[in-house]
């Protein structure tokens, strides 16, 4: 199925898990990609090789989402590489636990610049590009919404603020015909949360599917978002966790 073809997406922080995920789908729907990452350098290229394998044009940009000056670039490069830039997904991301009392100040600003202030950012640059039928896709998470245990509290703070940044974007965009979504992963198998962990071990039994996720059930949610299907969603948050919030 080709519903994106002749689109072009830039993929945020795709060099591996969910990222990587969304970027090879996008791709099989017919999209061309560029992807940004931060060190994996030649995980990052084999990530563009699978989405040249595809017929598709690929582009791996090295930017630290924390640096203002590096997202704006990356969205510039993009659209320039691309020939244009019809769809954003803001996916890069960081994990950070620990109760608050015991976060230093480095790591609040970390969890703050990656996850919430480079998807502003990335949004702002990306806007001048998008014409009618655009598309922001954030990646949130379930923790967003509820917050089940002690200790995630920064994290879940960065992710329910794309929440109400979701929904006044879509306000603000809706005239030009641009949509603006978000999907809260739960539970999903990368290296940020491995499923043989023993955070797993406590996770999964809270999890009516029983399961942990694969970045491919994220990334069929940001396909279909991306898509004409989706052409009268907008300001919505999916929730894709297994049950987990249920
Ligand atoms: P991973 O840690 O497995 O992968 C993170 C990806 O983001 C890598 O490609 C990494 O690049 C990139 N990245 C990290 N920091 C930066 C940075 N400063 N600048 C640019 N790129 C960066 O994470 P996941 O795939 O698990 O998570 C992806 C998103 O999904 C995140 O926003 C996360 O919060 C969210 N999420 C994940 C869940 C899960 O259970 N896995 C659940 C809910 C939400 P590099 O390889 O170069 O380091």
């Amino acid at each position: 199925m080709n519903s994106l073809a002749g689109r072009r997406a830039l993929v945020t922080g795709a060099s591996r898990g969910i990222g990587a995920g969304i970027a090879l789908a996008l791709a099989d729907a017919g999209a061309d990609v560029a992807i940004t990452y931060e060190r994996s350098v030649d995980r990052a290229a084999a990530v563009v090789g699978a989405i040249e394998a595809k017929g598709r044009r690929g582009l791996a940009i090295q930017a630290d989402s924390a640096d203002p000056a590096a997202v704006k670039r990356s969205v510039d490069e993009a659209a320039l590489g691309l020939g244009g830039l019809d769809i954003l997904v803001n996916n890069a991301g960081i994990a950070d636990f620990g109760p608050l009392v015991d976060l230093p100040l480095e790591r609040i600003d970390a969890l703050l610049n990656v996850n919430v202030r480079a998807v502003v950012l990335a949004a702002q640059a990306a806007i001048p590009h998008l014409g009618r039928g655009g598309r922001i896709i954030s990646i949130g998470s379930s923790l967003g919404v509820q917050v089940p245990a002690a200790g995630l509290t920064m994290y879940a703070l960065t992710k329910s603020a794309l929440v109400s940044f979701t929904r006044g974007l879509a306000r603000d965009l809706g005239p030009q015909g641009i949509t603006v979504n978000l999907v809260q992963p739960g539970p999903i198998d990368t290296d940020m949360n491995p499923a043989d962990s023993e955070m797993a071990q406590m996770i999964i039994p809270h999890t009516p599917l029983g399961r942990y996720g694969r970045p491919e059930d994220i990334a069929a949610a940001v396909t279909f978002l991306a898509g004409p299907s989706a052409s009268f969603m907008t300001g919505s948050a999916m929730t894709v966790d297994g049950g987990y919030n249920a």
